[in-house]
């Protein structure tokens, strides 16, 4: 268990106990395996609470554990014996043991889609595979996230549940909210796509449209946070960034047991602020710390839209500091110009052997229907960013198109129906007859 100091409040000791509650400044909080907070940077370590950044240095903060490491075998039986959700890896996550039988929405465990078709089309013969998470409950990887967030919310005695969203997050916090019984009140930028701004709206909760970008909702929320009106609000991607960010390891756990508890050789991530990312790696080396999968190299390529590109032009640049940028682009979920977890990304990208990589709003939209074409599987603009950048990479010769290569798909395309309404509909419109069927050139 971790030792606190009890005038200061900070985790001074090495956790050492096994799974169970811990006790911080604001009274006993059980979030399962998780022990402490700990600075990414200079690793001082902190009690579990609703803090993000490390009082001595700014650093972020992320939740270290108390792993359960022992037999694998053992860990891996009991994972497969757990639900057809993320709760199977509970004992990998900051919730409590009885997580799953809490009101919540239930996420994960979605569909991992051999994709032959777009693999022939791309000209990839090490296996594609598409980690299709449009099948979540608001049909975003989002879901993961939130669902992290709110046993930390309930932990910490929050009533009201927020965010700054670029769009599938609004929704999901407005979802699991409505589910788990929270207040909820988040914040978009006012210019969103319609299927984003409905579905943030359709639960109940209070939606603000912020007159500015994505990164002026995330600043506008770091205000209210400081300001009485903020108290009692857990802000699902600020105040409870720590838990949310862990929700994202669940896809490199079932990517990899999907795979038959195995490394893929290569993973292609969309990037907005980095965090998904971030956590994906860090999922994949908890994996092999664990003795669940066999260590093996991975690299992983991050893709941006051209129209919000601070990571990939920072990586093409061989910039270790990524410079803001003004967001212009269709893919509005990936649209943060001021990227917290970007310098991660760059040091994952470098340190695995991937790349960062951006492409054109028309090639967005080209990946979209190919994608589509290919495998039935209609993705929002973010998986068109992702797929777009696979062709780009492969086309390239930087995605060894022999090695065994999955693609992140991370929202549904129904929800950005602009990007493509334009240039898709109907072949014809006819009268009901076979004449004008036949006069449509369309009788094979
Ligand atoms: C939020 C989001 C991402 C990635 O977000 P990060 O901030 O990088 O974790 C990717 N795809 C979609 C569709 C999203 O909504
Ligand atoms: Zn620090």
């Amino acid at each position: 268990m971790a030792v606190q100091s009890a005038d200061t409040g900070r985790t001074t000791g090495t956790p050492t106990g096994t799974t169970g509650s811990v006790t911080t400044a604001s009274g006993t909080v059980d979030l399962g395996p998780a022990a402490a907070l700990s600075c990414r940077e200079c690793g001082e370590r902190f009690p579990l609470g609703p803090i993000f950044a490390c009082t001595s240095c700014f650093g972020p903060l992320e939740v270290a554990y108390d792993l359960p490491l022992g037999d694998p075998e053992a860990l891996r039986r009991k994972i497969e014996s757990g639900p057809t959700n993320l709760w199977r890896y509970a004992p990998l996550l900051p919730v409590p043991a009885d997580v799953a039988d809490k009101p919540n929405l239930n996420p994960g465990w979605t569909k991992l889609v051999k994709a032959d078709r777009l693999a022939a089309e791309l000209g990839i013969t090490g296996g594609l595979y598409v980690k299709d998470d449009s099948g979540n409950p608001t049909h975003s990887f989002k879901d993961r996230v939130v669902a992290q967030a709110v046993e930390a919310a309930r932990a910490f005695g929050f009533t009201t549940l927020s965010c700054s969203s670029t769009g599938n997050l609004a929704g999901a916090v407005g979802a699991a909210a409505a589910r788990a019984g929270f207040r909820s009140c988040v914040f978009i930028p006012h210019d969103l796509e319609q299927g984003k701004v409905v579905m943030a709206a359709v639960y109940g909760g209070d939606l603000v449209g912020i007159e500015g970008t994505y990164d002026d909702v995330n600043r506008f929320c770091s205000e209210l946070i400081g300001d009485p009106i903020g108290e009692g609000w857990g802000f699902v991607n600020v105040n409870l960034r720590p838990y949310y960010g862990e929700g994202s390891k669940t896809l490199a756990y079932e990517i990899c047991e999907q795979l038959g508890w195995r490394l893929p050789d290569q993973l292609v991530i969309p990037i907005a602020s980095g965090s998904q990312l971030t956590k994906v790696d860090k999922g994949l080396q908890e994996l092999i710390k664990l003795g669940l999968v066999e260590e093996k190299p991975y690299k992983i390529f991050g893709a941006q839209a051209e129209g919000c590109s601070p990571v990939s032009t920072a990586f093409k640049a061989g910039h270790e500091v990524v410079r803001p940028q003004r967001p212009d682009t269709i893919a509005k979920s990936l649209a943060i110009g001021n990227p917290a977890d970007g310098p991660y990304v760059l040091d994952i990208a470098h340190r695995t052997g991937g790349a960062v990589e951006d492409v054109t709003d028309a090639q967005i939209v080209d990946a979209i229907k190919l994608l589509a074409r290919t495998e039935g599987i209609f993705t929002e603009t973010a998986g068109g960013v992702t797929v777009g950048v696979t062709k780009k990479l492969v086309e390239a010769g930087v995605l060894d198109p022999e090695l065994t290569t999955v693609v992140l798909n991370t929202g549904d395309g129904l929800k950005t129906l602009d990007a493509v309404a334009p240039t898709t509909g109907p072949t014809a419109t006819i009268r009901p007859s076979l004449d004008a069927f036949r006069a449509a050139g369309l009788a094979g």
